[in-house]
């Protein structure tokens, strides 16, 4: 989330003109902000229930990855970590 100098809070730092508005701390605490309109954008964000989304979530692509594709990113990105480190110590690299 991001706050705005007047108290707005959106869901992203790529919303700077607050078109959407999750909530507003000058009226309610940050906490009933937290649990209350950002919780229901989370949890569709948890969904992958993208297109219910509202602006720039419906636009975004950086979370379209699911938690099961970055295991697998990661896995294979410390495979390619692993044979560099090996490559500088000087280990022969299949
Ligand atoms: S989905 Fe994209 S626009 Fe929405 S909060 Fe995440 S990074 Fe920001």
């Amino acid at each position: 989330m991001s706050i705005t100098d007047t108290g707005k809070v959106t869901t992203c730092a790529a919303d700077p003109n607050a078109r959407y508005v999750a909530g507003d701390v000058s009226k309610q605490s940050l906490k009933e902000v937290w649990k209350g309109d950002l919780k229901r954008l989370r949890d569709l964000h948890r969904e992958e229930k993208w297109k219910l989304l509202p602006y720039p979530c419906d636009k975004c692509e950086d979370w379209k990855v699911s938690y099961k594709d970055e295991l697998v990113y990661a896995k294979k990105l410390n495979n390619i970590i692993g044979k560099a480190k090996r490559a500088v110590r000087g280990v022969k690299v299949k």
